[in-house]
This record gives structure tokens, sequence and C-alpha cells, in this order.
């Protein structure tokens, strides 16, 4: 988190983020790991399935074919492979079921 940022217990609302000085246009203030992701079925094959970048030209997942993972995430040095796998088997069984027992937020990944 980026110095000038704090988190403080408010009245009736919980804790809650404060800026305490002025950010200038581009200034990172925060990252982190998002609790869910999830690859729009129209980019699943262009874009990776861990960090959504754009990933055309990337070969299918050999197992599920309904997947790509970009070239760092294949890497497997963050972890990336680990969270397929977590969606893989599903993918596989998506895979062959008729259109009509695929539910839209199946790919969903918590
Ligand atoms: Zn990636
Ligand atoms: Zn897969």
């Amino acid at each position: 988190m980026a110095s000038g940022i704090e988190i403080r217990d408010t009245d009736g609302r919980g804790r809650s983020t404060f800026a305490t000085r002025r950010f200038g246009a581009g200034e990172v203030l925060m990252r982190a790991i998002p609790a869910a992701t999830s690859v729009n079925d129209e980019l699943a094959l262009t874009h990776c399935c861990v960090c959504l970048s754009d990933a055309h030209g990337r070969s299918p997942c050999d197992r599920c074919g309904a997947a790509v993972l970009c070239a760092s995430c294949f890497s497997g040095s963050s972890g990336a492979m680990r969270l397929h796998a977590d969606e893989c088997e599903a993918l596989a069984r998506l895979a062959v079921a008729p259109d009509a027992d695929r539910p839209k937020l199946a790919r969903l990944r918590i």
C-alpha cells in the first residue's frame, strides 16, 4: 500500500481506507490479488485464465482445452498452474457437456 493511505475504524461504517495526502494521476495506491476472477467465455481462448492478460497465440490447456495461460503464468513460478488446476477438471467436464447443461457462472473461481 502506498504511503499516504491509512485504514481506520469509523463510527457505524466499520473499517475504511482514507487518503492522508493528495495523489497524482497514475499513482499506484495498492496492489492486491483478487478473491475471484473469471474470463468471459468469448475471451477464454485468447486471455490468460489466471491473470486475464492477452494470451493470443498460446495453445489451449492440454487437459481441458477450454483455457489458456500466458507465458508468465505457464512458467509456474507464481503458482498459477495450481490455480488453473482447481478449475481444469471442471472445465474438462463442461467441454463435453451439452450446451444446455453449462451454467454461465461455471468459470467463476473463488
Ligand atoms: Zn497469466
Ligand atoms: Zn485446463
